[in-house]
Order: C-alpha cells, then structure tokens, then sequence
C-alpha cells in the first residue's frame, strides 16, 4: 500500500503508491472532513466517478467541467455546486486544470484540498494559482491556495498516453532546470531539483519501454513531485516567460509547448551559467545543457517545433515583443533579437542556439 513522503515543505501530506486512491476516504477522516466535491475534467469524468465510490456517504457531489488555464466562469458554477452541496473540502482528480480548478475554489473559500495528479505537471505542490478571465490570464501566490493532501498513485499515471507523457514529464523538468539558475535557490532547492531531473531521466525511458511499469511510473512520480516543489519555493525566469507568452496569447498547448521551449530557453541561459546547468550535463551528457535536453527530447520523440503545434511564423514578432516588453531578473540578459533568434529556432523545430 502507500507510504508518505518527507517533504520540504512539512505542511503538506504526500502519499505515493499503487491503488493509493482507494484509500481517499481514511484521508478525508484523518482531517475530519465528511463533504467532498470531487473536481475532474469532462474527458475524466469516470476517474471522478470511482473517487466518488470510494469516497461514499463522503462524497458530497461531482463536478467534472474543469478547463485549462482555470476560465474564472467555470470556477463560478463550481462555486454554486460547493454551496449547493455544503462541500468541507475539495477533492481534485486531474492535471494542472482540474488542480487549478481546486485551488480557485481554496482561493474564495480556504477550503481544504486533496489533489490526485494524472499528470507530471506539479502544480499539487505550489501555492501559485493562474487564472483568466475575459481571455487575460493572471497569477497570484497565496497559502491558502497550496493544498493539503497530494495522493500520487502510480495507476493513474499508467493511463497517461505516451506522447503526453513525455511532454508533460519535460514541464516537470523545466521547472528543475530553472530552478537550477534562480537567483532565490538554496542548496535544498538545487538538491531537490537534480533529484526531479534525475528521476525522469532514469524513468522516462522505462516507461517509454513499458508505460504500465508501474514502479518507473512512481519513479517518475517522484520526480514530478520535486519539481513540482522546487517550482513553488523559487523564481522562473526566461523558460516559464516565453511559454506564458505563448500559452497566453497564442493559445499553444501548455505541455507540448514546454517540452519544445525548454532545450532552447536553457541553451540560452547556458550562456551565462553553463556551472549552475552543470548537473543536467551530468546527467545527459554532452556540455551545453540546452542541447543535452535537446537530444533527450528528440529520443523520448518530444515535439520540437512551434509550427506544429498551430502556430504561425507570422506571429513570431508579436511573440518576441510580447515577451520583452516587461524586464524580469534571467542569467543572460533578455534582448528582443536573440529572442526573436530563439523563438525562430524553436518554431522550425532547429537544434538550440547555443
Ligand atoms: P491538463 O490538466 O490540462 O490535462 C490535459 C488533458 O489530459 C485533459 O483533458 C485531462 O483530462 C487529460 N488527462 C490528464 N491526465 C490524464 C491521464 N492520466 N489519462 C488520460 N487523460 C488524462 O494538463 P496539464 O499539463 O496537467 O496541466 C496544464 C495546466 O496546469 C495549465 O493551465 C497550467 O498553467 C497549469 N499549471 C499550473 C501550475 C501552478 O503551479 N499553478 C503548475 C503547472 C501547470
């Protein structure tokens, strides 16, 4: 069965293990909680259903219309069911969006929440919540939104498709990569994030080789969780910009949009900190981290290039203004023509300019 994880940040309770869903309910009691609403997205709307299950007499209610980048509308509607239901806790089961939806809810409420991540995303482990309303996204940083319980069990992962797998392990590890970098680490966080970057790099093959290797799957877990963490206690830079950017206004696909940013951003910065990227040389070999994870992509069978994700090369001057207006700290100074530079490379899917 499941077994608890020590974390850095103590507050939270972190279970992994097979099947450890199955035990939502003794979660539930161990805080003295007895109305859940059970949060999902429409296409995981079964998941949902079987928390339900588990989490009899508990279960106050199931709302399953959560959507990415959290639209404000959606929370409202959701807001009416925890009235409705009396709700003393949330209960999302989900990616980033169902997660998001939870802490909205936490956000207006301080309601408990219990995440059961489907996804390596980690927003489980921040307290920073994303939001849009009327097209415009923003984010904020508040303790109330940083949930409870994480539950991570190793069968949900399983079901995870290959190619959403990869994109979304890559997220996971952009949050380490910068991390690596940001000028608020400690040796903790550092430590934390090469341990993140490490289990994905030992994991994802395995569970590329057999994706319902149930154990790579928990490894992987594992490394979601640190880099989830290290992304709630220290700055992004560049990398997280650009895909902001991206994801903001030109609607790109939050993963697959990462996961093709990334090698790119950190050849980039490798500029100015090739000593602090070290560790992902160490782990990938090579001596440009950008191109390290550059080549690690491209085996995993990673998306490389914008253009295919929709976008237009037309939009690229916009993208690069978009993401220069505003000056923000990054190791290598952000200028609008090497970003320009960047964002053409990683539109035409090219190696990284190192
Ligand atoms: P997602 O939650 O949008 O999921 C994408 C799709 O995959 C959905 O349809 C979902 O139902 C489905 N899915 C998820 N897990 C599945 C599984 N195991 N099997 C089958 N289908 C599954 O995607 P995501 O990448 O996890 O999350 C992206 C969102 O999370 C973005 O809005 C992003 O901004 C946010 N995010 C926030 C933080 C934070 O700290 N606030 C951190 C990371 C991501």
């Amino acid at each position: 069965m499941g077994h608890a994880a020590q974390d850095i940040s103590s507050d939270v309770r972190v279970v992994f293990g097979a099947n450890t869903r199955s035990n939502i309910a003794a979660e539930l009691r161990r805080l003295n909680l007895s109305k859940a609403l059970i949060l999902a997205t429409p296409q995981q709307g079964d998941a949902a259903l079987e928390i339900a299950e588990y989490l009899g007499e508990l279960a106050a209610g199931v709302f399953c219309k959560a959507a990415m980048h959290t639209p404000v509308e959606v929370t409202e509607v959701a807001m009416s069911h925890v009235a409705e239901t009396q709700a003393d806790c949330v209960v999302a089961i989900g990616g980033g969006s169902t997660t998001g939806l939870g802490k909205a809810i936490a956000y207006r409420t301080d309601l408990p929440q219990i995440v059961i991540p489907t996804t390596y995303a980690g927003s489980e482990c921040t307290p920073i919540l994303g939001q849009t309303e009327n097209g415009v996204k923003t984010t904020l940083s508040d303790p109330k939104v940083l949930p409870e319980v994480i539950i991570y069990d190793s069968e949900l992962v399983k079901t995870l498709p290959v190619a959403m797998t990869v994109t979304s392990a890559l997220n996971a590890m952009a949050h380490a990569a910068e991390a690596l970098y940001a000028t608020d680490r400690t040796a903790g966080t550092t430590a934390m994030a090469v341990d993140g970057l490490k289990a994905f790099v030992n994991g994802l093959p395995k569970v590329l080789d057999d994706p319902s290797d149930l154990a790579a799957r928990e490894a992987t877990q594992r490394g979601a969780w640190a880099c989830g963490t290290v992304l709630g206690q220290v700055g992004m830079a560049l990398h997280h910009k650009l895909c902001h950017t991206l994801g903001g206004s030109f609607d790109l696909p939050h993963a697959e949009t990462h996961a093709i940013i990334l090698p790119h951003a950190i050849a980039y910065n490798a500029r100015a900190v090739a000593k602090d990227l070290r560790p992902i040389c160490d782990l990938l070999g090579g001596d440009n981290a950008g191109t390290a994870l550059h080549n690690f992509a491209t085996s995993m069978n990673a998306p490389t290039a914008l253009r295919d994700l929709g976008m237009a090369e037309a939009d690229l001057d916009r993208a690069a203004d978009l993401a220069t207006t505003k000056p923000y700290p990054n190791p290598q100074p952000v200028t609008r023509d090497d970003i320009r530079a960047l964002l053409q490379a990683a539109w035409a899917g090219d190696t990284p300019i190192e």
